[in-house]
């Protein structure tokens, strides 16, 4: 059992919310020597009893890990722990491979790739697919972006961490990838909540008109999951509707950089605002069908 930890990586986890802790326990399980790290510590303390080093901060992290991963929310929260006053990069030995695996913006992806080359490390974007308990079973689907040789020494934390790794290609091709995938999701989630609402003014059964939409051609993955959740009520986040935004947005600012207008992610970028303003940003994304609608023009 020994030998078996010391032939395997040394990891960071930055970043212990819903991904980041599900993430942090597999390794833990499969006995990486690991440290974690989060900006509200307390997320922190049930990783020690396992055996995990609690870092006080990303740098204490990163500068006793050979791979570092970021798991946190938006560009803000991945500048902070990367490039913040106690952050990452300065931590990072060179040579040490540096994955972000947050779903954020191209432009950022590029600027800290940069940022890790002059520190002489590898970078990977390596968003996932998948949700809370596919991260929490090593079952997350990894979107890469970068070298070959970066891939392969990173596939010993993927392989525990997902059921497949796509190379996408290089620096910025897992976001795009990613960013592409979410955008349309967020506007299947969109429209199927405009259809409850229409279902609901028309007087239709819900319980018919959601069988019928499941089962039937509109019944994507995406779908399927809001209907659940309204079916079952629960609307406990496991991917927050704030970030289904987060990644509307960073979807259509990317295609604007390439000419490209994304209609259908703007009109449903509005509608997860909406929800928003109306204070369902921190339950599930699913959360979009309970919003009360746009009145129409007359
Ligand atoms: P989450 O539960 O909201 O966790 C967010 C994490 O980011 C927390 O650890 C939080 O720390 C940290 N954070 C936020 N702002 C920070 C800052 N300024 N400095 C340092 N840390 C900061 O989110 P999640 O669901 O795990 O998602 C994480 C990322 O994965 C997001 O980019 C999301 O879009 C993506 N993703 C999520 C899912 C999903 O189904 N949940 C699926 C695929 C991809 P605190 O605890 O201190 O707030």
């Amino acid at each position: 059992m020994m030998s078996e930890t010391i032939s395997k990586p040394s990891v960071a986890i930055l970043g212990l919310g819903i991904m980041g802790s599900g993430m942090a326990h597999r390794l833990l399980s499969a006995n990486f020597p690991l440290a974690v790290y989060n900006r509200n510590r307390e997320k922190c303390i049930p990783f020690a009893s396992a055996g995990a080093f609690l870092a006080d901060s990303p740098h204490a992290a990163a500068s006793r890990s050979q791979i570092i991963l970021s798991m946190v929310a938006d560009d803000a929260a991945s500048r902070d722990v990367w490039m913040g006053d106690e952050g990452a990069m300065n931590g990072a030995q060179g040579g040490s491979i540096l994955i972000e695996s947050s779903t954020l913006s191209g432009d950022w992806i590029q600027e800290l790739a940069s940022k890790a080359a002059e520190r002489g490390c590898q970078f990977l974007d390596a968003p996932v697919t998948g949700t809370k308990p596919h991260a929490a079973s090593g079952e997350l689907l990894f979107l890469v972006g970068g070298s070959e040789e970066a891939l392969n020494a990173a596939r010993p934390v993927f392989s525990v961490l997902g059921r497949d790794t796509v190379h996408l290609g290089p620096t910025g091709s897992g976001t795009l990838m990613k960013l592409v995938n979410n955008f349309v999701c967020g506007v299947q989630a969109a429209s199927f909540a405009e259809a409850v609402s229409m279902i609901d003014a028309g007087g239709l059964d819900r319980a018919k008109a959601m069988t019928i939409l499941t089962g039937g051609a509109p019944g994507s993955g995406i779908v399927k999951r809001v209907a659940e959740r309204i079916a079952a009520n629960d609307f406990t986040p496991n991917f927050a509707l704030r970030w289904m935004a987060k990644d509307l947005s960073y979807a259509l600012r990317d295609a604007a950089t390439k000419g490209i207008s994304l209609q259908t992610a703007a009109a449903a970028l509005a509608v997860f605002q909406r929800a928003i303003a109306e204070g369902h940003g921190d339950e599930d994304f699913s959360a979009v069908s309970k919003s009360s609608k746009q009145p129409a023009h007359s």
